[in-house]
């Protein structure tokens, strides 16, 4: 196992990589917990769960809402939680983000921690202390930042995981790679058989090096004032074709970057060669990198981005695989391109 402790301003938060789901008592204060998890997660797992009391969430997206976290409050007051109160989220992205919010506000905010159960959540989703739900269909409206103690990334449990969803994981990492570290980025040009093939030393390796790299931004800019930002790479264009298409979040963050760095080349920042090896990872991680696209709704939600600045929008760039750059573009702009 291996561990990453991100410091920020308001509490540190560890990442246990390679940690078991079995171990979680361990990780526990003496005070009372209670388990949110979803649908699946309960019907595979829940044998392997603390005799605590469980509370069971809808699987998928349509579930990260309002209705959601009223559901949640519900059995908080039925199981009375108080401030002292321990929740712990098992589950992918869904159950993180809205657990996480949930444990985050209810009485001001009750401890909590992450039993991190999919690929995206693992080098993603539960680190970093973004939580929040969607409203009305837009991505991550209403939510805050408040760091997890802890979060279990049990590689395990990915065996369980269904194939398309493992996939769309990739995404998440070849994010990382391509806006913070060429080398990781040629690990997985040369490892991406094996990482897919759930090799667990790889799998160890690039969970690793993924969560490290946000860690790293987050410390530095827990926030989203600025560096975080770059953690946004290809997501202003992704949250609009995940909203409009229903298709997974991964599989839409494959897409987005691929208009990011078509953009990317179109204003000279990014050379052709390195734009097409980006194409040719994502496409080795069978990750999407084409669709039909609705411009018209892509700008009409983009215009909606919380990255929305009056008539411009900060959007992030690549200038080379490694390294992203943030720059404003203004909404014309973008018309004239997709309209
Ligand atoms: P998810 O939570 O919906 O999980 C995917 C599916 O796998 C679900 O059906 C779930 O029930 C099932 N599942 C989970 N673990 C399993 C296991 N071990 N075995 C079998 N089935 C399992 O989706 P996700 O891809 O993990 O997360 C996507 C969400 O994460 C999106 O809402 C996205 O916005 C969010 N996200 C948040 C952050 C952040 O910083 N907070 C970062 C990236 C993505």
């Amino acid at each position: 196992m291996k561990t990453i402790t991100i410091q920020t301003s308001s509490k540190p938060s560890r990442i246990l990589i390679g940690a078991k789901l079995f171990s979680l008592p361990g990780y526990l204060p003496p005070t009372k917990t209670i388990i949110i998890t979803d649908e699946n997660v309960n019907r595979i797992y829940r044998q392997q769960f603390p005799k605590v009391p469980v509370i069971v969430i809808g699987q998928g997206e349509k579930n990260k809402t309002m209705t959601t976290l009223d559901l949640i409050f519900e059995k908080l007051v039925e199981y009375e939680a108080d401030r002292s109160t321990f929740i712990v989220a098992i589950g992918g992205g869904i159950v993180c983000d809205v657990a996480g919010f949930a444990a985050s506000i209810y009485m001001r905010g009750l401890p909590y921690g992450f039993v991190s159960t999919t690929l995206l959540s693992q080098v993603d989703a539960s680190v970093g202390g973004k939580n929040g739900v969607n409203f009305r269909g837009y991505k991550n409206m209403i939510g805050v930042f408040n760091q997890p103690e802890f979060v279990i990334c049990d590689t395990t449990m990915l065996d369980t995981l269904d194939e398309a969803e493992y996939q769309s994981g990739f995404a998440e990492i070849v994010k990382a790679a391509a806006i913070k570290s060429e080398s990781l980025f040629s690990y997985l040009e040369s490892n991406y058989r094996a990482a897919l093939n759930k090799d667990q030393e790889v799998l160890e390796k690039i969970i690793y090096d993924s969560v490290r790299i946000k860690a790293d931004v987050v410390e530095q800019d827990e926030k989203e004032k600025d560096e975080r930002k770059k953690l946004n790479f290809g997501h202003t264009f992704a949250h609009s074709i995940e909203h409009n298409t229903g298709i997974l979040h991964g599989e839409a963050v494959s897409l987005g970057m691929v208009l990011a760095a078509d953009l990317s080349e179109e204003l000279g920042l990014l050379s052709h060669d390195q734009h097409e090896r980006l194409i040719k990872l994502l496409k080795n991680m069978q990750l999407p990198v084409e669709q039909k696209i609705d411009y018209l709704a892509l700008l009409d939600a983009m215009k909606k981005d919380k990255k929305r600045k009056g008539d411009s929008i900060d959007m992030v760039f690549l200038d080379r695989i490694g390294n992203a750059v943030i720059k404003s573009i203004s909404i014309n702009q973008l018309e004239e391109k997709y309209l």
